[in-house]
């Protein structure tokens, strides 16, 4: 997708053709409107059209989101630029809010990823047609946009929800961009709004989260369930909830499916409308809502193995973790007992040392506290957990090192790397390290060769199974969607529930 070829671009636009939904943007010279390639507007004119692989570049190259189409609700394709991970990588981390905030720079970022400025400004030009910054801001704005459509929100509440420093400049922003204020956006009369943050923590506010299909709903709430921490999170029917706590503040979040919309819908609770945003980048993390699954799986079908498996289940997603550090928890609990134990282990812990949700947050009796954090594991006695000492121990030196690098479960520059920083921490082995990698840190190339369920699933009833070093070299191929490649193994390996994941 470096280079645009027009003429394909005005085909997909023609026939309206999903597929290109969030990998293609249409700037319209003759409205100086941009669309995805979905609108149900007219075609335009070949001659009056300009193509753009990304939101940003199309608004950085002077055009207004349609009103229509609405460029905001497109999903948002991340492990399809699989040409280079560093702008997934990057694309991740401002999405969790690494551009935001006064203090944020672009120098920053790219030492976090491990490359120079100039690298990842040309990376960022050359596969999304736009700057870093510039990313950052057409996410803000969209967000904004999003959230004046979607909710009940006040604006104020929507200008800090989004990110920007304060109404004022979501204000210039939006006339900038709109040539007219936020408040006339096509928005539906509100009645009188009751303002303060009480929206946000009372009824909750509900977002359409958009993915492209297809996505296996059934197989991610089975995968949910089958590990879901009592107390903190459960499936009832065909939805998910559990509790959240950022920065010290407590909620919940409710996810359940729209299929017919190719999309999530999420219902949060949350006392502060300034951690919308990274919430909603936690939901769009754990359902894996940014994985173009069609090309992946294209790609794993080649191999004999994978192919009756991706026909099998051609939607299946690779679940993330809520929070790094909850699910570094999760992997060194679940270190060589089954799927339930560590289950059991982990609703122990919360028991332990977890925050009581405060009874106005309370939306589910069933979901009273909320995971633990680093510090409240350094400081908890945690004698009474039925496990090994050096497992106990390898808990909380996993919360001294969370807390001695706040970006200990975010990516570096390659899986290799990302793995070596983990396994670095006493207690943290190869499997553990490349679990996290695949769920806290969403590496998706992160593959743990070592993993029971992951051996029996390559055995594929041929009862041959192979070793770690085997299935390791077997997934030589299958880079760099390893991680893709083992949720089909273990998907495969299902009825078996005692596998140490
Ligand atoms: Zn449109």
């Amino acid at each position: 997708m470096e280079r645009l070829d027009a003429r394909v671009c005005y085909r997909a636009l023609e026939t309206r053709d999903a597929r290109f939904d969030g990998r293609l943007f249409v700037g319209v010279t003759s409205t100086g409107i941009y669309c995805r390639p979905i609108c149900p507007a007219r075609t335009p004119k070949f001659e009056n059209c300009r193509f753009y692989p990304s939101a940003a570049a199309a608004q950085e190259a002077g055009f207004r989101p349609c009103l229509r189409c609405r460029p905001e609700t497109a999903p948002e394709i991340g492990a399809w630029r699989g040409t280079s991970n560093t702008v997934s990588r990057a694309l991740a981390l401002i999405a969790e809010g690494a551009l935001d905030g006064d203090d944020a720079s672009v120098d920053r970022l790219a030492e976090r990823l491990g490359i120079g400025e100039r690298q990842l400004r040309r990376l960022f030009k050359q596969h999304l047609g736009a700057s870093p910054i510039a990313v950052a801001q057409t996410r803000r704005v969209l967000f904004a946009k999003q959230l004046i459509h979607d909710t009940q929100l006040a604006m104020v509440e929507i200008a800090l929800a989004a990110g920007f420093g304060s109404v004022r400049r979501f204000n210039e922003t939006f006339r900038q961009l709109f040539q007219r204020p936020p408040s006339a956006l096509g928005r539906r009369p509100v009645a009188a709004a009751a303002g303060g943050m009480v929206s946000a923590s009372a009824t909750g506010v509900t977002v359409r989260l958009r993915y492209r299909p297809p996505y296996d709903w059934p197989a991610m709430l089975s995968f949910l369930a089958a590990r879901a921490v009592e107390g903190v999170e459960r499936v009832e029917g065909d939805l998910y909830r559990r509790t959240v706590n950022q920065d010290g503040l407590l909620g919940t979040v409710e996810v359940g499916h729209a299929p017919e919309r190719s999309s999530l819908v999420a219902t949060i609770r949350f006392p502060s409308v300034g951690a919308l945003a990274g919430i909603v980048a936690r939901i769009r993390r754990v359902f894996d809502l940014d994985a173009d699954v069609a090309l992946i799986g294209a790609h794993l079908a080649q191999d004999p193995l994978l192919g009756p498996l991706v026909a099998a289940r051609p939607g299946l997603r690779a679940p993330g973790g809520w929070d790094g550090f909850e699910l570094a928890c999760r992997a060194v609990l679940g270190q060589q007992v089954s799927v339930e134990a560590a289950r059991r282990l982990a609703g122990q812990l919360v028991r332990l040392c977890g925050s009581k949700l405060p009874a106005d947050q309370l939306a589910d009796p069933a979901l009273p506290l909320a995971f633990p954090t680093a510090q409240q594991v350094m400081a908890a006695d945690l004698a009474p957990l039925g496990m090994p000492g050096a497992r106990k121990a390898a808990l909380q030196t996993v919360a001294r090192a969370a807390l001695a690098d706040p970006h200990l479960f975010q990516p570096l520059a390659t899986v290799e790397a990302t793995v070596a920083r983990l396994r670095a921490i006493p207690g943290i082995g190869e499997w553990t390290a490349h679990y996290i990698a695949l769920r806290a840190v969403r590496e998706a190339d992160a593959f743990p060769a070592s993993d029971i369920g992951l051996l029996r699933g390559a055995a594929g009833g041929t009862g041959l199974r192979p070793s770690p070093a085997e299935l390791r070299g077997r997934a030589e191929p299958w880079r760099p969607w390893r991680a893709y490649a083992a949720q089909h193994l273990w998907a495969a390996d299902a009825g078996a529930p005692e596998g140490r994941r």
